[in-house]
């Protein structure tokens, strides 16, 4: 891009993921003076692949919403594939979990007692997607200029002031420049800018969950469902093809995600529960191999596997654990990934970035040009990520301490989908969709809250009985009794869920 950025815009967006490529789509649409950088240059390889039906119903709201018609066909596998099959993405039918133990080989009975499928959709046509984020991001980017949005890419801020306006001083391929503009909106997907041009600190202490990841992209993975049918499991009962789903493995000290692209590329990453700071020090190589080792079945899914070109290694996470002190302060906001994340368990990472970009934009179209009331809505906005990020943490806790008893992740797990479940209802019925998992719902959180103190009191410094983790996946069943529109743990099911989407 030669174009020299110098100019005066009225919003300058920092992060050219989808997030932020979406945000300036419909900030231009909607008659601002958009300005997007990017430091990197698409396509490049990103992570956060699996999308859920939260976040299609948002997409499907945005692009109605804002004008952006081809939007629309990416909140579906068939319309994606009718529209744009050149965009590689795979189908995800929904959450599949299967439990692995130190030394054996997987093995399971014909009541799924180390299954749980939970479909999220009724057939392929209308099913949730994982996006190849090269491929989709690079798509969005170029909607970005072909609206003729001021893109440049190899782009970073240097320093920020604001008198009047802001002034960003920033650095394009390798040379300084300004940017002048009004308003500034943090899309990296990281604390790290807020914090360099104004101070802004994140931090990890009150999170609940500890954990890191080790993830790359692979070719010639061989097929669960077909591994599975080897062993003579019973599969016939299946809602839907494991491969085409979030395919989760659990493990004792964390779980692997499996997302499968339909040019036959796999997503693979282990994410790993690190309260004991067990896998700070250890080199990733010594870490993935000596999984492999403990979880023999694990080994055989990777065994004749090749790394794919892209990324072509195998990289490794910090703790994913991060929450930036503030969400917005006088000219500015940050979108969701930016103000902090916990964990990919339940894939809620893009959906909460929608539902970020729903809120901002509500925020800037109604208050524009009156900054008390700008910073009073997004004072509002803050109280809901942070809120979000709350309910999320706990979820996903509840579901690290569960993860060696697997009828206790099972039921703990359930908790998570009554609150998607009650979230998707408020989307469906065209209720104002409040804050994402309805973590503004008092009965939801107060349900997560004193089921995570249960179950603290169940399993501390013990191994939970029998008897124990009958009696805790009773209270579950009724705790979610309210939202259980889905017949989550009716023994009956035998831990195949075949909807959870319900239609009204
Ligand atoms: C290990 C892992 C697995 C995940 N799995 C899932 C999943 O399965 N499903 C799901 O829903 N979510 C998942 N997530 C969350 C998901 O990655 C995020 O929700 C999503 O990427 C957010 O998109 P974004 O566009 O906001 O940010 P990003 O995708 O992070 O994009 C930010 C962009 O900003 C650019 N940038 C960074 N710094 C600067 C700067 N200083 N100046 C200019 N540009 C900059 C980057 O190059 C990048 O292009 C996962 C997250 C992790 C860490």
């Amino acid at each position: 891009m030669s174009e020299n950025p110098n100019k005066q815009y009225d919003i300058l967006i920092a992060g050219a993921g989808f997030a932020g490529s979406i945000t300036a789509l419909i900030l231009n649409n909607l008659g601002f003076k958009v300005c997007l950088i990017e430091k990197g240059q698409h396509p490049r390889f990103a992570i956060g692949e699996s999308s859920t039906p939260v976040a299609d119903l948002i997409l499907r709201d945005l692009a109605t919403k804002y004008n952006l018609p081809w939007l629309y066909d990416f909140s579906r596998y068939g319309s994606w594939q009718q529209s744009h099959p050149e965009i590689v993405c795979g189908i995800k039918r929904g959450f599949s979990y299967y439990k692995h133990y130190p030394g054996k080989a997987f093995a399971t009975d014909e009541n799924h007692k180390n299954e749980l499928l939970v479909a999220a959709s009724s057939d392929d046509i209308q099913s949730d997607t994982n996006w190849l984020r090269a491929d989709f991001d690079a798509f969005l980017v170029n909607k970005v200029k072909d609206y003729g949005i001021n893109y440049f890419d190899q782009t970073e801020i240097i320093k920020a002031e604001r008198n009047a306006d802001w002034e960003f001083q920033i650095d394009h391929f390798n040379e300084s420049t300004n940017i002048h503009a009004s308003f500034f909106i943090d899309a990296t997907g990281s604390g790290k800018l807020l914090n360099k041009i104004l101070g802004i600190e994140s931090s990890s202490e009150e999170f609940l969950t500890n954990s890191v990841s080790i993830f790359s992209h692979f070719n010639q993975v061989p097929k669960w469902l077909e591994m599975l049918q080897k062993e003579n499991i019973p599969t016939d009962d299946y809602p839907y093809n494991p491969d085409n789903s979030a395919l989760h493995q659990i493990l004792d000290e964390g779980w692997i995600w499996m997302l499968r692209f339909k040019d036959d590329r796999l997503s693979f990453g282990f994410v790993l529960d690190d309260t004991n700071t067990f896998y700070e020090n250890l080199p990733t190589d010594k870490i993935w191999n000596d999984l492999l080792e403990k979880y023999p079945s694990v080994n055989c899914i990777l065994k004749d596997s090749k790394l794919a070109t892209v990324p072509g290694k195998i990289l490794r996470s910090e703790r994913l654990q991060r929450k930036m002190k503030q969400c917005f302060g006088a000219g500015w906001v940050a979108l969701p990934h930016t103000v902090g994340f916990v964990d990919p368990l339940f894939s809620s990472g893009i959906a909460h970035s929608l539902s970020g970009i729903e809120k901002v934009i509500c925020c800037i179209r109604k208050n524009w040009g009156n900054e008390a009331l700008l910073e009073k809505d997004f004072k509002a906005y803050e109280n809901a990520v942070f809120g979000e990020l709350k309910i999320t943490d706990n979820l996903v806790a509840g579901c690290y301490k569960t993860m060696p008893y697997f009828d206790l992740f099972n039921a703990w797990s359930m908790l998570y989908f009554a609150a998607t479940i009650a979230h998707e209802q408020r989307r469906i019925k065209l209720e104002p969709p409040g804050y994402f998992l309805n973590a503004d719902d008092q009965e939801i959180c107060t349900m997560v809250e004193t089921s995570y103190t249960d179950l603290l009191k169940l399993i501390e410094n013990k191994q939970p009985t029998e008897e124990d983790i009958k009696w805790f996946t009773g209270l579950i069943k009724e705790r979610i009794q309210p939202y259980n529109i889905a017949g989550l743990l009716e023994p009956s099911s035998k831990n195949m869920y075949l909807h959870t989407v319900a239609k009204i």
